[in-house]
């Protein structure tokens, strides 16, 4: 994991003033890497009936994608509003300033899928907890939900309580 940690890159200030920015583009520079990643990211959900991955934009595309191709399962881009050409729900969410918004197509799921939800970085939660209702308003069912880096100091978890969370670099 020290590998694989080695590859985050911080930023500092970006994209605002106090905020260290994990930088996630060295890793997947290295194909090396991405494998190793890729594999910590779904070896602990092989025994659970997953039936589908959903994936957050933008960065949660790249991983999420890479875990629904392993596993041979389809993938789900939740995505930024008005992004999507078909019909969609969506699920608005608190940010520190102001709010955002995560869409799906409204047949993104099939009713009872159990979904593996994955994306970049756990910081404060809301994404990640608002990508589950979004799932659930779906008709499908969250599994768990898995992070390549996670911001131990925020939290993050505590708003993913009824949930499973695999994390593979702590920080
Ligand atoms: P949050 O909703 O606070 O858990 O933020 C998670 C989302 O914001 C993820 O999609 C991350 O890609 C992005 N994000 C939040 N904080 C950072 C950070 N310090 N470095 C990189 N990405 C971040």
């Amino acid at each position: 994991m020290n590998k694989l940690k080695e590859k985050i890159r911080d930023i500092p200030d970006f994209p605002k003033p106090g905020i260290i920015f994990k930088d996630i583009t060295p890793l997947v520079k290295d194909p090396v890497a991405v494998r190793l990643a890729v594999h910590h990211l779904l070896h602990p959900f092989l025994e659970k009936d997953i039936t589908a991955v959903a994936g957050m934009e933008a960065r949660g595309f790249i991983f999420g994608a890479l875990v629904a191709w392993e596993l041979g399962l389809p993938f789900v881009p939740l995505r930024k509003p008005g992004k999507l050409p078909y019909d969609v729900q969506s699920v608005s969410y608190d940010l520190e300033y102001g709010s955002a918004t995560l869409e799906a197509h409204s047949d993104a799921f099939e009713t009872g899928d159990r979904v593996l939800l994955i994306d970049d970085l756990l910081a404060t939660g809301g994404t990640a907890k608002a990508s589950c209702e979004l799932v659930e308003k779906l008709g499908a069912t969250v599994e768990a939900c898995a992070f390549v880096v996670e911001l131990d100091f925020l939290k993050g978890r505590e708003k993913l309580e009824a949930y499973e969370v695999h994390s593979l670099l702590h920080f």
